[in-house]
């Protein structure tokens, strides 16, 4: 299970070890909390495209069910951007200019 209580308290764990957060203290929650949150909620639903959603999509499967599938896809894909920009830390990925 990636969401339980002792999976968060140990990626925060692992988190607050480094210095990697320490410029994202200013905020209400630490950021290891906030960051370690996000990263079982992204984990989470990269877990669902890969083992619900994506076989759902390669089978053979009438229009309805298709689209189905790539509802749920997209609201995966919402799901992690918007924890993306939860985690301060995470967030600055969002910045990036690429071409
Ligand atoms: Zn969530």
């Amino acid at each position: 299970m990636i969401l339980d209580n002792d999976t968060v308290a140990l990626l925060a764990d692992h988190l607050k070890r480094s210095t990697a957060l320490d410029s994202y203290q200013s905020g209400a929650e630490p950021p290891e909390h906030e960051t370690a949150y996000a990263v079982a909620e992204i984990s989470q639903s990269a877990l669902r495209i890969v083992t619900d959603i994506m076989p759902r999509l390669t089978k053979k499967s009438d229009q309805e069910g298709y689209w189905n599938a790539i509802e749920d896809f997209r609201e995966e894909i919402r799901h992690i951007s918007f924890h993306i920009r939860a985690s301060r830390y995470l967030a600055v990925v969002l910045d990036t200019v690429t071409e």
